[in-house]
């Protein structure tokens, strides 16, 4: 039966998990979001209509201009604050549309010597995203080049934005219960359907005394972004944006959203966006603890409100009143105390003699 034929179950992803699983056994959590994420031939992230108003998932770029504005802005006088090299790398991880890039060199335009001194590198592992980079950038007029992976990205100073980039590193969960904690893992029912399951017993030492049903995520992706740039030579300022806690917590946060709406996780693999909350108190721990140091977290609002945001807003409202209801609107979305405005987080990883950026000093 060729594929076109085939019923939905016995086609696509499902189709390989399931092969994977008959010949391996059950997935831990992070396989299974892997696969989902980044099969080369199945995976979410090959397919480019993932992000924007008409795609599953909306992120803050894609809100309002102003996001990235302020990104720009922020990037170029933390140059000058690193002593304006003759030559920063301004380093993505995970563009998305290439949205927020855009935004911030333009905005970076005003302060000419930081253009001059700017190569922009893009860290993206989706070919269909990267070619919608590369068109939102070709209008741009500067020279961007693409990496598979952060060590790709040659010497040099170094800053480094992330927004909605961590949330989509494949995570573990242990579930706690009278063995211990156990590896959540993804099995096939009876009718060969996914369900979650529990595998081994594992031992790991939480931040405090877990209760029966406790679930601790673990990320090892964070690590390995902390040592890739930890491995950089040169000075490195870095900023992770994302939504999270600020403190260490046990929680189930995985979550997977198809056209706006939440859907369970194991229903269409590899048609839905999987991702689970970033801590940020752990990440900053553990960017100190490979010797980094760290500023924050502080909320979307604060980093954001503090660097202007809202009269940025006012400007551009001025400047177009017929779109002023729009900028004002989305703008209150990015900030808002209840939404977006506390649930996102922002932490500054830095090399220990860079000075903390704005907002922080
Ligand atoms: N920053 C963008 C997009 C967020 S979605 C925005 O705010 O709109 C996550 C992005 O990270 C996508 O571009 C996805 O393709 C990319 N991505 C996910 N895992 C990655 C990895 N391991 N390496 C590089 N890029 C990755």
């Amino acid at each position: 039966m060729s594929s076109a034929e085939a019923p939905p179950s016995e086609r696509g992803l499902l189709a390989v998990l399931r092969a994977r699983i008959h010949r391996d056994g059950p997935l831990r959590l992070d396989t299974y979001m892997k696969m989902c994420l980044a099969d080369p031939e199945h995976g979410y992230w090959n397919k480019a209509h993932a992000i924007g108003a008409d795609g599953d998932f909306i992120t803050a770029p894609e809100i309002s201009q102003v996001f990235g504005e302020i990104i720009g802005l922020w990037a170029a006088t933390t140059w000058q604050r690193m002593g304006e090299p003759a030559e920063v790398r301004l380093i993505e991880l995970g563009p998305g549309r290439g949205t927020l890039i855009a935004d911030a060199l333009r905005a970076a335009a005003v302060l000419v010597p930081f253009l001059a001194a700017v190569r922009v590198h893009l860290v993206e592992i989706s070919p269909a995203l990267r070619q919608m980079q590369q068109r939102v950038l070709a209008a741009t007029g500067l020279a961007v080049s693409w990496h598979e992976r952060l060590p790709e990205v040659p010497p040099g100073p170094a800053i480094v934005i992330g927004n909605e980039f961590l949330d989509a590193l494949p995570v573990r969960q242990l579930v706690f219960g009278e063995a211990g904690w156990r590896e959540r893992t993804v099995e096939l029912d009876s009718g060969g359907a996914l369900r979650f399951g529990q595998g081994e017993v594992v031992a790991f030492q939480g931040h405090a005394l877990p209760r029966p049903g406790d679930v601790a995520e673990i990320r090892s992706g964070e690590e390995v972004v902390l040592a890739d740039l930890k491995k950089r030579a040169d000075a490195v300022m870095a900023a992770f944006i994302d939504y999270g806690p600020a403190r260490a917590g046990y929680g189930d946060t995985l979550q997977a959203v198809r056209r706006h709406a939440y859907v369970d996780p194991l229903s269409e693999p590899g048609n839905s966006d999987i991702t689970a909350h970033v801590q940020f108190g752990p990440l900053a721990d553990k960017a100190r603890a490979v010797g980094f140091a760290a500023d924050g977290p502080v909320t979307q609002a604060e980093f954001f409100g503090r660097l202007g945001m809202v009269e940025r807003a006012a400007r551009l409202m001025a400047a177009s009143p017929a779109g002023a209801s729009q900028i004002e609107g989305a703008v209150q979305r990015l900030l808002a105390p209840t939404g977006m405005g506390s649930q996102f987080k922002v932490l500054i990883v830095r090399s220990p003699r860079l000075p903390s950026p704005a907002p922080f000093a």
